[in-house]
């Protein structure tokens, strides 16, 4: 059974108040809250054991580098991936887009394709986009339709017209919450011999995401929206790709043997983790996949389902809101306007109520060119959210609606 109370419990943060209302956060796809769970592994990391990992001799560097290996296994085994070779440590989702737009940047060609996403964060658009210049290669949307979904028929229209070497595509989109038919498009890129590359940002936090069955050769995941901390983010790739690409960041812990004469590099994963990771965010990522296998994540996100259902039809039934699209498979999102206001005021005036919610252009600008808008209110449940605070959330939308329309 799930157990919300119990669950809200372990979340510090959400019984604090907020201008002397209860909170009410409803900014999750900005980042999630943390369980104490993870807390206390930072802690407990740099109380007892804080060390610098690998090639250490004492004690302290041992269990440093056994929780920070340990991580990795965990971390892997949770998105389906037993090789930890094939685990890529990172400093985030934007980190681990950069590096596979940089280090297959080697492999393309003047004149080749890169597929994006319309819809996508300007994490999986600008590295792509520095290429071009760089490599002569040209970046084309794959074109949103209106409900908010990638069109997986546009992309293989695109893939007969042109030489596509990367198709790059948003599991979720951060700014709508559409579930895009990823599958979809990594099988468009195998059949054109094409990298596939997934940003799972805002996917990871809202399913159980298997990265092996998906067969993508790379997927990029953020801590800190599941529950982890800041600072800290995977990359998962193909452990023959992996191989073959070069390194990106050179320094320590990435090489195998410095000469002047000629540099050999480690083996994976390390070859792609230059210099001291972050070693306390690690241990807290795996704590917060622990914390989320403990709850019963199933559970928790069917709950965190039909909270975001609830949300999405009392919406859609207000005639003083426009919600941004209607797609088919719709996860955690909630992005609309209060008719005839700035998405800035809303937000500002909600905030005065308990209320937290991200306003503007959500990092994906291209997104609200296509839709006419300069940003959009968004608000994002997490499992930890109840129907209650939807109520609540309503309640306040309606008060700020009337001060602005006053
Ligand atoms: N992609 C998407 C879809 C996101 O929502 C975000 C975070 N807003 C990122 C990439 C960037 O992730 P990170 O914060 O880990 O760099």
């Amino acid at each position: 059974m799930f157990d919300l109370a119990k669950i809200r419990d372990d979340f510090p943060i959400l019984s604090r108040k907020v201008h002397g209302q209860p909170l009410v956060y409803f900014d999750n796809a900005a980042t999630s809250q943390k369980p104490i769970a993870v807390i206390n592994s930072i802690t407990d990391y740099y109380d007892r054991y804080n060390s610098n990992v690998h090639r250490g001799v004492h004690t302290l560097s041992g269990e440093a580098t056994d929780a920070y290996e340990g991580a990795r296994a965990q971390i892997g085994r949770w998105f389906g991936i037993t090789d930890p070779g094939e685990v890529i440590l990172l400093r985030g989702a934007t980190e681990a887009l950069n590096l596979v737009a940089n280090t297959i940047a080697g492999e393309l060609k003047r004149g080749d394709v890169i597929l994006v996403g319309e819809t996508e964060h300007h994490a999986n658009i600008v590295p792509w986009q520095q290429l071009e210049s760089r490599l002569g290669v040209t970046v084309v949307p794959v074109p949103v339709d209106s409900t908010g979904m990638l069109d997986l028929k546009a992309a293989k229209t695109l893939c007969e017209k042109h030489p596509v070497a990367v198709i790059a595509i948003g599991h979720v989109s951060n700014a709508i919450g559409a579930l895009n038919d990823v599958e979809g498009f990594i099988a468009l890129a195998k059949e054109n011999s094409a990298y596939s590359v997934i940003d799972g940002a805002q996917a990871a936090p809202h399913m159980l995401v298997n990265v092996k069955n998906l067969q993508a050769d790379f997927y990029a995941v953020s801590a800190h929206k599941c529950c982890g901390p800041t600072g800290i983010g995977v990359l998962f790739g193909r452990r023959e790709l992996l191989e073959r690409l070069p390194p990106w960041q050179g320094g320590g812990d990435m090489i195998d043997r410095v000469s002047f004469s000629g540099t050999t590099y480690n083996e994976l994963p390390w070859k792609f983790e230059a210099g001291t990771p972050n070693i306390a965010d690690t241990i807290g990522f795996s704590a917060a996949l622990r914390y989320l296998e403990s709850i019963d994540f199933a559970a928790a996100i069917a709950h965190e389902n039909r909270v975001h259902e609830y949300l999405i039809d009392s919406m859609l039934n207000r005639n003083t809101v426009d919600v941004l699209g209607n797609p088919e498979r719709w996860v955690s999102v909630c992005s609309f306007n209060v008719k005839g206001s700035h998405p800035t005021d809303v937000g500002t005036l909600l905030d005065q109520l308990g209320v937290a919610v991200r306003t503007g252009h959500h990092c994906a600008m291209p997104t609200m060119e296509y839709f006419g808008l300069p940003g959009t209110v968004r608000a994002s449940i997490a499992f930890y959210n109840s129907i209650e605070e939807v109520d609540r959330f309503l309640d306040a939308l309606d008060r700020v609606t009337g001060m602005l329309s006053s």
